[in-house]
């Protein structure tokens, strides 16, 4: 078993806190993905977990065991971060094979194990080759290789595509999920890109200045954000969110205008998806400001006197700039958010 548990984590630098009283449960077999805008805390995260950075405070664990004492080496956790670092003048089968002659492992046992990690990423064709012989894809499918190759209690990766053009993330990130479902390795993906963790995880982490802001699988975290940061954050664009007041049912705020729960009063925050939004509706009065045609959706940018609003129309439609377009809401999708930014539950 090798679920993976922090406990009040903190992670000081000087005075600075990189990580601030992190607890998470990870379990075994899981897919967790650390989500959040640069400087967040994830790598720091997934470095204690590794072993690369020491606790300030709290308590790691891994298959039940303490770790806070324990050496990098001995965690039984296999690392792939975004620059691949294989040995160019090895071939792939002795990069993939090199940690196999690391950890002693017997040497009757190294075709087989080598054999069997290629296979698993597609690489059995390119053994013999050199990595400068190889793609920025097959690269990093060699990386990949060697990682899975002594079969870890735990995977580790950072930000592994970032390196890749659009078509191979998508590629390889379809393959990952493959190879976690087959291994059955308890992985924790550091990223920031979050279609990535929508696609790959089981259960989001999203962290904000160190703090996690929410956990949950990706439809709750896109169905129930737990603040304005989350709601802000996830969804492409993300959620439209402007403050206004509540009154006797009714939201308003510059250009907006909603039937609202009655027990909202004073200042809130509406957020709406673009995706929920119908034109010609009668809840978002604005000038069109840009429309982008982009094949399946048209996004367009809506102006009131005060702000911006972000919203996904159908192949179809089409305005000129500076006319004027009315929005309506899908009712059942509006959320609303208190003056600290928390969702209110209504
Ligand atoms: P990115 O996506 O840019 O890699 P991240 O979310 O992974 O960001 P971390 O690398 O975990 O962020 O860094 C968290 C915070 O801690 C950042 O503000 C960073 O500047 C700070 N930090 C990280 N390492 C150190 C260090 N060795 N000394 C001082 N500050 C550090």
């Amino acid at each position: 078993m090798a679920s993976i548990e922090l406990k009040n984590v903190v992670k000081s630098f000087g005075s600075f806190f990189g990580v601030q009283d992190v607890s998470l449960d990870i379990a075994d077999e899981e897919f967790l993905v650390l989500l959040g805008p640069s400087g967040c805390g994830k790598t720091t995260t997934m470095r204690m977990i590794a072993g690369l950075e020491q606790p300030t405070g709290g308590e790691i664990r891994i298959g039940g065991n303490v770790m806070n004492e324990v050496d990098a080496r001995d965690r039984d956790v296999a690392m792939v971060f975004q620059g691949y670092a294989l040995y160019p003048n090895m071939s792939i089968y002795e990069n993939i094979r090199f940690p196999l002659r690391m950890r002693r492992i017997p040497r009757d046992k190294h075709d087989s194990l080598v054999r069997r990690a290629a296979d698993m990423v597609e690489l059995g064709p390119f053994l013999e080759r050199k990595p400068g012989a190889l793609s920025g894809g097959q690269r990093q499918r060699a990386a990949l290789a060697r990682a899975i190759v002594r079969q870890p209690q735990v995977f580790l990766m950072d930000e592994p595509l970032s390196n890749l053009d659009a078509k191979l993330r998508a590629s390889m990130r379809v393959q990952i999920k493959h190879m976690q479902r087959d291994l059955k390795v308890t992985t924790v993906y550091v990223t920031h890109d979050q279609i990535e963790a929508m696609t790959l995880a089981d259960r989001i982490v999203i962290m904000n200045k160190g703090i996690i802001q929410q956990i949950g699988t990706p439809d709750e975290i896109y169905s129930n954000p737990a603040n304005t940061f989350v709601a802000g954050f996830i969804g492409s664009p993300p959620m439209n969110l402007v403050s206004g007041s509540a009154q006797g049912g009714i939201f308003s705020a510059s250009g907006v205008k909603v039937a609202c729960p009655a027990t909202l009063s004073g200042q809130v925050t509406l957020g709406f998806r673009p995706e929920d939004c119908l034109i010609g509706g009668e809840n978002l009065q604005g000038t069109v400001y840009g429309i982008e045609p982009t094949g399946d959706i048209t996004y367009l940018s809506v102006r009131t006197p005060e702000r911006t609003f972000e919203i996904k129309a159908g192949r179809d439609f089409r305005a000129k700039i500076d006319s004027t377009v009315s929005i309506g809401f899908d009712p059942s999708r509006l959320y609303y958010f208190d003056a600290d930014g928390n969702r209110i539950g209504v």
